[in-house]
């Protein structure tokens, strides 16, 4: 959008302008029929865009962190055993939820930049029971692309839940919930989903909503409580109102054009689109001799890079001068790495053009910063990927 600078985080990204449009429109009652109408296409599409044909979406207001409050409250009662992965900040925090509901957790932690092994991670499976075993997708701190589909392979052969944390990974990533198996993924509007922040949306399978039914006890959380939600999911679902708590009528409404227009472009397209993106940026950070915190390609997520500032660069200088051309990026989430390199985003609507702004933004701060001589470099190795006629 002209007059405003370019948004390149993981997350708020840039909004398609008849997403915003939403936005702004005077609000409706939550019992409107064009309200019951549009929230219930939104819940038929949320299962496609997940790839969960009988699965059970929720839509509620909230961020990505109510997500992963949802999968954790729901299928954990106090002494049940979960299995978390962790391959970064956010990993670290869905098992601080699980504990807050009493599980016992066992983590697997990965070196900085890598994923875990796949026996490692058998020979844990095999030492006791595990009721649930919790993986994130893309973690948004390291950039490190996780191997969902292995891993959820896995905990079926022990009979194992598996929940996937999506929120840098849905609408961008390839994740099929049906084919792979995966019991409960979920993300949150402001990603590659590309709706204003405020909505969390999470789908669970028929074996996750078998395993609610089961529970002993009452769910600890009140408003993240599936019982309070699934009438009404299935209320708008089947184009009637229902009320529990208010819905985020405009950001539902924003949503549900959204993804259309992800369904639209295709899941395939879509894909294709964000690897060709990716690997165009990550070339220009390798051309500009900047190495990146997941340490190989096949880890690396293609909904962002996190490169290792150079030697000599100043972090906050370096993010103000690439503010100063017009981009906006994030610095390092890992509390005890944060100055030793930064994140950027390339998810959603994001194309050629706002890659090529990005890259040149960049090499101009390294410039400024004495690191480069000359601007060029990057954005050569981009355009060769862009030329290329396969991703
Ligand atoms: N999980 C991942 C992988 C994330 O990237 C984020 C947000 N960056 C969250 C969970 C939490 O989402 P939110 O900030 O919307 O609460």
């Amino acid at each position: 959008m002209k007059g405003k600078s370019l948004l390149m985080i993981p997350g708020p990204i840039e909004f398609d302008l008849d997403v915003l449009e939403q936005m702004g429109k005077p609000t409706s009652s939550h019992v409107d029929p064009e309200f019951i109408d549009n929230f219930g296409r939104a819940i038929e599409n949320v299962k496609l865009l997940f790839q969960c044909k009988e699965g059970q979406p929720f839509i509620i207001a909230g961020s990505g962190t109510l997500a992963m409050d949802i999968a954790a409250c729901n299928l954990t009662e106090p002494g049940d055993n979960v299995l978390q992965l962790i391959t970064g900040y956010f990993g670290e925090r869905m098992k601080d939820i699980f504990e807050r509901y009493g599980a016992n957790v066992t983590q697997i932690t990965a070196p900085t930049g890598q994923v875990q092994d796949l026996a490692e991670v058998e020979k844990v499976l095999q030492q006791k029971k595990y009721k649930l075993m919790a993986i994130t997708h893309v973690d948004t701190s390291t950039g490190v692309l996780n191997r969902v589909k292995e891993f959820t392979k896995l905990a079926k052969k022990y009979g194992v839940l598996v929940i996937v944390d999506g929120v840098c990974s849905v609408a961008a990533e390839e994740l099929k919930m049906d084919e792979w198996g995966i019991d409960v993924a979920f993300t949150a509007s402001q990603k590659a989903v590309g709706v204003p922040p405020g909505l969390a949306l999470l789908v669970a399978s028929n074996a996750a909503m078998e395993a609610f039914a089961k529970r002993t006890k009452p769910v600890a959380n009140y408003y993240a409580d599936w019982a309070n939600w699934l009438p009404i999911m299935q209320a708008y679902e089947n184009r009637k109102a229902a009320y529990f708590g208010t819905p985020a009528v405009n950001l539902v409404n924003a949503l549900d054009v959204s993804l259309q227009k992800i369904l639209k472009e295709g899941l395939n397209q879509r894909l294709l689109r964000h690897q060709k993106i990716s690997k165009a940026f990550k070339s220009a950070m390798t051309a500009m001799g900047l190495r990146q915190i997941p340490v190989n390609p096949d880890i690396a997520a293609n909904t962002m890079t996190a490169p290792f500032y150079p030697k000599g660069i100043n972090p906050g200088e370096f993010l103000n001068a690439v503010r100063n051309e017009g981009v906006v990026l994030a610095g390092g989430l890992l509390a005890d790495r944060k100055n030793e390199y930064f994140r950027v985003g390339h998810m959603g609507i994001v194309d050629i053009e706002d890659t090529m702004t990005t890259i040149s933004a960049i090499e101009v701060a390294l410039v400024k910063g004495g690191y480069l001589h000359e601007v060029g470099a990057g954005s050569y190795a981009a355009l060769q990927i862009f030329d290329q006629k396969t991703v």
